[in-house]
């Protein structure tokens, strides 16, 4: 390295050459304060930032590292792949193995689509569902995610909660026309102009709010009952929850998927999928357009194909424990800091919520965050060496590198800058 940079010189510069000096609006600490810090790089379950500094991350690219940082099966994939090209046009045989690997896991999904990112999934995932139904009418639920899409941005949770916005400016009213926005965990009444419900599964973008019992399978049956499609936006749960995502965990199956995060192993990746019949209507098989120069890279694809041959039912078992134990010590350093919290855990994905009840909509969330306990504690973990995304609606992500001796030492950190908020 040259000269010592500092987190505060790199951002000074940042700023003047990107907006927020940032490329992605949660990294800039809006909703916290304070100056992000810059990676110099990253291990396993640690980030190092420019000026040295090692934390344990939680944030581990908000879902997109499984494994944890730089693990060398990704590493040696991606290198190997690089060694033969990086992008060419025509299609690949890893492109083939990771499609195959997908469909063997999800059952129901018999065919995917690659793209370079989650929006474009789910983007992609709401043109077909219109275009198979020959309807334009799109329900989504508040505080769910489903990228930076026009027509899916209305209370959209994650860094669109932080920003305060309802939605977006630059979107027009027509985009937004045809987007019905109904309450997480209220089956909503359809009608036949429905063309598609799409929902977090689990929602992962308003903290971890889990699926009331009853939820999916009573959104399954009024899709059913008006011939409406049902998106499970699995662009977190996929291949986190566990190797099939959240349809096998709570028994229901959707008719179009969305991915990413997990499935580019740390790359830029997203697909959509459906079965074969739905799929049928994706071009150059049907009528509704699709495409993309990168889309099924052949480094992203050699990554998201390690990554998953990594994530055995073995891996799943170990990270599901390593996220109980975090969940079970972060409730109890709250606790006997006096500071009342929830700690929401859905297999390996954990949330946190402050105040004395456990938020089951975006409603409730909202009403959380707004106790503004949220910066203090992030500040607490962050100078003492613990990572969480600077936001308060944010998912935190224990990667299969996160040893027991790392949990414990964030638990430590927990009861201390819980200390700081109780006073
Ligand atoms: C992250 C996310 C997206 C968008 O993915 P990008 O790769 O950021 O475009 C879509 N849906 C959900 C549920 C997400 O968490």
């Amino acid at each position: 390295m040259t000269e010592s940079k500092t987190n505060e010189s790199l951002f000074a510069r940042a700023v003047e050459v990107l907006p927020g000096g940032v490329n992605s609006p949660v990294r800039a600490f809006g909703s916290v304060g304070g100056t992000p810090y810059f990676v110099a790089s990253a291990k396993g379950a640690y980030v190092t930032d420019v000026e040295g500094r090692q934390y344990i991350d939680y944030v581990q690219s908000y879902g997109a590292s499984i494994l944890g940082h730089a693990d060398e099966r990704i590493l040696s994939a991606v290198a190997d792949a690089a060694q033969r090209g990086t992008t060419f046009g025509a299609p690949t045989e890893t492109e083939v193995l990771l499609a195959e690997t997908m469909c063997e896991a999800v059952p129901g999904l018999e065919m995917v689509r690659m793209t370079s990112s989650g929006t474009e999934a789910a983007m992609s995932a709401i043109r077909l569902a219109r275009g198979a139904t020959g309807r334009d009418k799109v329900v989504k639920f508040a505080g769910c995610y489903h990228g930076h899409v026009d027509s899916l941005l209305a209370a959209g949770g994650s860094g669109v909660a932080n920003q305060g916005l309802v939605g977006s400016a630059g979107v027009p009213e027509a985009a937004v026309a045809d987007t019905i926005v109904a309450p997480y965990n209220v089956v909503p009444m359809l009608d036949e102009d429905v063309a598609v419900v799409a929902v977090e599964a689990v929602a992962a973008n308003m903290g971890v709010v889990a699926p009331a019992p009853g939820f999916l399978q009573g959104l399954r049956d009024e899709c059913d009952r008006v011939g409406a499609l049902l998106l499970f936006d699995e662009v977190i749960t996929g291949f986190r929850v566990g190797r099939g995502g959240a349809g096998p965990m709570y028994g229901v199956t959707p008719d179009v998927w969305a991915f990413g995060k997990v499935i580019g192993g740390g790359m830029p990746v997203g697909c959509f999928g459906g079965s074969t019949d739905v799929m049928a209507n994706v071009s150059p098989l049907g009528p509704v357009y699709q495409g993309g120069t990168l889309s099924g890279n052949p480094l992203a694809t050699a990554a998201g194909l390690a990554c998953l041959e990594a994530m055995t039912d073995t891996a799943y078992e170990q990270l599901i424990g390593i996220a109980t134990s975090l969940a079970a010590g972060l409730t109890e350093a709250f606790a006997s800091a006096g500071v009342e919290a929830q700690v929401p855990r859905v297999g390996p994905l954990v949330g946190l919520f402050f105040g004395d009840t456990m938020p089951t909509n975006y409603d409730e969330a909202q009403a959380s965050a707004n106790l503004g306990h949220y910066p203090a504690f992030f500040h607490g973990m962050l100078s003492r060496g613990v990572s969480l995304a600077p936001g308060a609606y944010e998912a935190m992500f224990p990667s299969l590198a996160h040893t027991q001796a790392d949990i414990d030492r964030t638990v430590e950190v927990a009861a201390e800058a819980a200390g700081d908020i109780a006073v």
